[in-house]
């Protein structure tokens, strides 16, 4: 049994991996920003060995000073950062929060938590991906590849830019902490690209679906009856594999000092459309029939992956994208899709 810190657990992974954690006898501290979010997670969870504490602002360097002080922390999961496109401000609401709350995190357990020997953060395909390598069919994306925006390029017009800067310079300033203070602890970071998968958390309304099973929604819903849309990026994993990789990426000793691409590998929303429509015929009337066009991959191909690393390394054997599809369709229907 190990007590593991886990931020922002109303989110989206943060809610498998919390499920996770009590299923592996660990004892779970986890921070939310409001009274509301922390109740309805304990309802969620009578008699786990269980504490929700309430950090309303990630972007506030001293954030987390608190929280970490909590006693027999020995291990840091840092899941909280935003992931949603309805902001104006991209400083304040994108790349502080994410940046600030890797860099708070980091100090605070170096200042106050002697005990925590190892810290997890989700970073993001986001910080692998170049613009140049999508547009290479021969490119293989691996951990080996860093994102080249800058932060500058972040407060630019473009809100997918914004979002993998903000994530990028997370991890980065993460890895710098790591050389440069060298603290009681090492850092393994976990890379996902589109993270699909059944919700676990509380919703108040599909409106607040996350961010990458907006697509299910809108599939189940009648969006894509007319044309299938463009994919976007064609890497995708299920939301329980990439729960499973942060909890090996704290449990096998072997996982610090490595960044892991957790990536069940390429799809397209064709392939989505295919297994939905095979597994719930009286969704028939919503769904595109088969001759509707889009949602293909590229003529001229798409770029590879290597996947290499997280699946031997953490032991991934990666849910399929029927079962994942599947599965999303099923929680959404759950709360009133
Ligand atoms: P969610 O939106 O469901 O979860 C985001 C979590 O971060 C929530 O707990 C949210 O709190 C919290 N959060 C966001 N902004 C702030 C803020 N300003 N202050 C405090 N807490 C904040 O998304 P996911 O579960 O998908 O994302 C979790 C992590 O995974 C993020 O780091 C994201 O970048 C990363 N990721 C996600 C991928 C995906 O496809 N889903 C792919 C790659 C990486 P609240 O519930 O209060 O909003």
């Amino acid at each position: 049994m190990t007590k593991v810190l886990l931020t922002g657990g109303s989110g989206f992974i943060a809610a498998h991996i919390l499920e996770l954690l009590l299923q592996r006898g660990h004892e779970v501290v986890t921070t939310v920003r409001s009274d509301d979010k922390a109740s309805k997670i304990r309802d969620a969870h009578p008699n786990a060995k269980l504490a929700v504490v309430i950090v309303p602002d990630i972007a506030k360097s001293d954030a987390f000073d608190e929280v970490v002080k909590t006693p027999g922390l020995e291990v840091v999961l840092h899941t909280a950062s935003p992931f949603h496109y309805n902001w104006t401000d991209p400083k304040t609401e994108l790349l502080d929060p994410a940046i600030i709350g890797t860099t708070s995190i980091l100090k605070a357990i170096k200042k106050s938590a002697p005990g925590v020997k190892r810290v997890v953060i989700t970073s993001s395909f986001a910080s692998i991906l170049s613009e140049k390598g999508l547009a290479d069919p021969k490119k293989v994306f691996s951990e080996a590849d860093w994102n080249p925006n800058t932060y500058e390029d972040g407060l630019k017009d473009n809100k997918a830019t914004s979002y993998r800067v903000s994530k990028t310079i997370a991890e980065k300033s993460a890895w710098k902490f790591i050389e440069e203070e060298k603290p009681n602890f090492d850092l393994a970071t976990v890379c996902p690209p589109l993270v699909f998968g059944p919700i676990v958390h509380h919703l108040n309304s599909l409106s607040a679906i996350n961010t990458s099973n907006q697509r299910f929604v809108d599939l189940i819903q009648g969006k894509f009856k007319d044309e299938i849309p463009p994919t976007g990026v064609y890497f995708w994993v299920d939301v329980r594999d990439v729960a499973l990789a942060h909890v090996e990426a704290f449990e096998r000793p072997e996982a610090g000092g490595k960044r892991f691409f957790t990536t069940a590998g390429k799809f397209n929303n064709r392939e989505v459309v295919a297994a939905v429509r095979k597994n719930f015929p009286e969704l028939k009337d919503k769904l595109p029939s088969e001759g509707v066009k889009g949602g293909d991959y590229p003529e001229g191909g798409v770029y590879g992956y290597d996947n290499s690393r997280a699946t031997k390394e953490l032991g991934i054997n990666w849910i399929s994208i029927e079962k994942s599809s599947v599965d999303t369709v099923k929680s959404l229907q759950a709360v009133g899709a």
